[in-house]
């Protein structure tokens, strides 16, 4: 993890225990955090009425005294060089999904889409793309189905691509 904020909801407390701490630092909350996190589940509550958000909501003081933020030592660096006005800082007002993702729920929305291949034994002849030209209005319905997750390497990792 090199960038961006993570937040553990940890309430075995064996996180810290299992965690790398070469590049990270673990640590509780601050108020800050709290809100932030708050909106979120209760976001998250609304667009998919998950009962762990009721939950976590219910027992809220135990769910945050549960959780651990991770936060990348050189993610802080950059945050506190630029007094937190990097795209996720924690000074940072523009902390919601609707600000960092075109469509928040876009990935219930639209179903996975492929390009269409080109045949192998035409392949075969050249070394232009294997995809057929796919329109920019499905590329822009498939980039809509994009969480903004965090994953380093979107192209092995991505849950919503496979
Ligand atoms: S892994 Fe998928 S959902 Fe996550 S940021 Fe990359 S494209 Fe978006």
């Amino acid at each position: 993890m090199s960038g961006g904020i993570a937040y553990v909801y940890d309430p075995e407390r064996t996180f810290t225990d299992r965690f790398n701490p070469d590049m990270v630092d673990a640590e509780p909350l601050d108020h800050d955090d709290r809100v932030w996190v708050g909106e979120m589940i209760e976001r998250h509550l609304e667009e998919t009425g998950s009962m762990l958000a009721v939950r976590l909501l219910a027992s809220w003081a135990s769910t945050v005294s549960d959780m651990v933020k991770v936060m990348p030592r050189d993610y802080q660096r950059v945050l506190d060089a630029t007094g937190g006005r990097t795209r996720r800082g924690r000074r940072s007002k523009r902390r919601s999904w609707r600000c960092l993702v075109g469509e928040p729920t876009g990935f219930m929305k639209y179903g996975r889409q492929l390009p269409r291949r080109r045949p192998v034994r035409v392949r075969l002849r050249d070394w232009r793309e294997v995809y057929e030209p796919f329109a920019e209005e499905a590329v822009r319905q498939q980039g809509a189905r994009c969480m903004d997750c965090g994953i380093p390497f979107c192209h092995e990792g991505c849950r919503l691509a496979t």
